[in-house]
């Protein structure tokens, strides 16, 4: 099942689709890039592929249902050219592992985050039989990468995840939290650089509790160090990271912020929730009044820092005192913006089997909508402060809702649509003029592009 010729001897190709988090974006660019190396090519319509892939995710049940629709697809096209492979990688494979074969028997390979590699090892074997990988081993970030823009690119810094939140399948499907060296990751980025990228952002399940288990002259490395490192490599323009977790916020990464020149002005730190009891349910390990320590702390070393979260509404035994709770902490914090999500019970969480409190789906409809008009009402008087200032925007393409004009990134990570020539990959000047709760609107200042 090699890449030579298909049934009309020409190149093989793959369709990949790709489901849920920045990670799996980055998997499936390494993915593609190991195919790529195998001498695939890809197709832009499944319909026209040898090799029907999904990078699935796992962390809601909605997930799934979403995924599966698409699956059923790829049963009617294999049913059509009985030779092509269909195979399923990512987290739902891993959560439901050999399950996949019984339940949709038209599939031939499995494997979970860890196993990426092993696809290769499939696709060049002779093996006549569907084969399952899910063991936790490997980095997809040693795999070949074919970047979706070339000027970015994502750098896996570790796997897995200790922690234990009680919603939370991800350590159940990606493992325990294993770091990469630093000298590995220094490489990796003075490679990238070399290869054009300007804007690198740093993965893991929870970054900055990165180098735990490592040891450097005998000691831990630290997230920090790993920052400063980076930030030290000619070429690197743009620094970003996702996910922390804000018990691993600590003064040496906020300090990092303040100091390095390229670390970008923005913060995810999630919430999930503004009340300690609920915190304490969904094992978070910190309570409100650390949570807000910590967004002090940001505030003092990075003034105009954008501060971003994810919040979870509806946890079992959430009261209407503990939602007020939640929306005191947004009038306090003033978040630039927010993921909001309805809490939905993930099979295999300890928290699907919670039967105590249950909140009824009106209520966690009515919540949401709450919520969702303080976050949008903030998030928009945020951004009125960037009016009338000339920004750095990196440019990633056209804008999405007006031909004529481009899009990019501000180091606040603000999309911006602006008039002017700049092109995908430069960093240019941008005078704002007008800023909604989701994006900035501008004019490329031509006077800075001439300036150069
Ligand atoms: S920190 Fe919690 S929510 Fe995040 S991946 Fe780990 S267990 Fe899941």
């Amino acid at each position: 099942m090699g890449a030579e010729g298909d049934i009309f001897g020409e190149v093989k190709r793959y369709h990949l689709t790709t489901f849920g988090c920045q990670m799996n974006e980055h998997d499936s660019e390494r993915m593609k890039g190991m195919l790529e190396s195998l001498g695939y090519t890809e197709a832009p319509e499944r319909a026209e592929a040898d090799l029907i892939l999904f990078n699935t995710c796992s962390i809601r049940e909605s997930a799934d249902s979403r995924f599966i629709a698409h699956l059923g697809e790829a049963k009617r096209l294999k049913r059509e050219q009985p030779g092509r492979v269909v195979g399923v990688g990512g987290c739902w494979a891993q959560s439901v592992k050999e399950e996949v074969f019984a339940r949709f028997p038209f599939v031939d390979v499995a494997f979970g985050p860890g196993q990426v590699h092993k696809l290769a090892e499939f696709l060049t074997s002779d093996s006549l039989t569907a084969q399952g990988y899910f063991e936790f081993e490997g980095f997809t970030g040693h795999l070949p990468a074919r970047r979706t823009r070339p000027f970015q690119g994502w750098l896996q810094i570790s796997v897995g995840c200790n922690c234990a939140c009680s919603y939370c399948i991800v350590p159940s499907t990606r493992g325990r939290e294993v770091s990469r060296p630093l000298a590995e990751l220094v490489a990796e980025v003075e490679a990238m650089s070399a290869d054009g990228v300007r804007e690198v952002t740093l993965l893991g399940q929870n970054v900055n509790s990165y180098g735990r288990d490592l040891r450097i002259d005998g000691r831990p490395a630290s997230f920090s160090e790993l920052l400063q490192a980076v930030d030290a490599i000619e070429g690197i323009e743009r620094i970003r990271y996702t996910s922390p977790h804000p018990k691993d916020m600590r003064e040496d990464v906020v300090r990092a912020h303040a100091e390095l020149r390229s670390l970008c002005e923005h913060i995810h730190l999630p919430l999930q929730s503004g009340s300690s009891r609920i915190l304490k349910a969904m094992r978070r390990t910190y309570d409100r009044q650390r949570y807000l320590d910590r967004v002090a702390l940001i505030r003092e070393h990075v003034p105009d820092v954008a501060l971003t979260t994810d919040i979870i509404v509806g946890f079992p035994g959430e009261s209407e005192e503990d939602f007020a709770e939640t929306l005191e902490v947004v009038e306090e914090v003033r978040y630039d913006s927010a993921f909001t999500f309805i809490f939905s019970p993930r099979r295999g969480t300890s928290a699907a089997e919670l039967t105590e409190g249950l909140v009824p789906h009106p209520v966690k409809v009515q919540r949401m909508e709450r919520l969702l008009e303080a976050v949008q009402r903030h998030a928009r008087e945020r951004a009125q402060r960037f009016v009338g200032r000339t920004m750095e925007v990196l440019v990633e393409g056209p804008s999405r809702t007006d031909p004529e004009r481009m899009r990019g990134r501000t180091r606040h990570n603000k999309v911006v649509n602006f008039s002017g020539l700049a092109t995908p990959g430069e960093l240019t000047q941008v005078r704002i003029d007008g800023a909604s709760s989701q994006t900035l609107s501008g004019e490329e200042s031509l006077l800075a592009r001439v300036a150069g």
